[in-house]
């Protein structure tokens, strides 16, 4: 199978989750099929390497929760170690924070202070990019730990949000776009 057929086949629309008028994207369904997430996780992986395939990132991020599920086989299969940056409020050790508006209300976000090596070079990996906003409040908190971001790639980005504008100058990929 192709990616594409992989990613079509694997997530499915729910509508009106978590509120009326939303159309979720769920991925379980290809988390169920192990050769296609062992296909999404190569995919993800390819991201992380140079053109001889040899990794160049020090350290995977992943943001909870789905990014962790992507992230940590990313991080294994590029010799990386694993960072989580989770919501607030999950973290025991000291962190910094990164808050950002949702539609109501705001989120925030977190990360250990001493995750990374300054200067260590980051993939960050998540399962949808939407307004942008998550990614965006990830980057910042990535900068402030003196680490480097060499990439960012989700498995799905939707095209009809403003993320890819939002993060406009960042590298950024996606597997797929609808
Ligand atoms: P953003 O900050 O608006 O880009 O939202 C991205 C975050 O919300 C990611 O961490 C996603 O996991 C989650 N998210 C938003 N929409 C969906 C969806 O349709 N399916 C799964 N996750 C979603």
């Amino acid at each position: 199978r192709t990616l594409e057929q992989v990613l079509a086949d694997g997530i499915r629309d729910i509508p009106d989750y978590p509120q009326q008028g939303v159309m979720f994207k769920d991925i379980t369904p290809l988390l169920a099929d192990h050769s296609g997430f062992a296909q999404v996780v190569d995919a993800l992986a390819a991201f992380g390497r140079d053109d001889d395939g040899n990794p160049v990132v020090d350290k995977v991020v992943g943001i909870e929760a789905r990014g962790f599920i992507l992230a940590a086989p990313v991080a294994l299969a590029l010799g990386a170690g694993f960072v989580p940056v989770r919501k607030k409020g999950k973290l025991p050790a000291a962190t910094y924070e990164e808050s950002y508006a949702l539609e109501y209300g705001e989120a925030t976000i977190e990360v250990h202070q001493d995750a990374f090596t300054p200067g260590d070079r980051v993939l960050v990996i998540d399962d949808v990019l939407a307004t942008g906003g998550t990614v965006e409040a990830c980057l910042r908190l990535i900068r402030r730990c003196k680490a480097e971001v060499v990439d960012t790639a989700v498995l799905l980005e939707l095209s009809f949000l403003p993320g890819r504008k939002r993060l406009a100058g960042e590298q950024l990929r996606a597997l797929m776009t609808v």
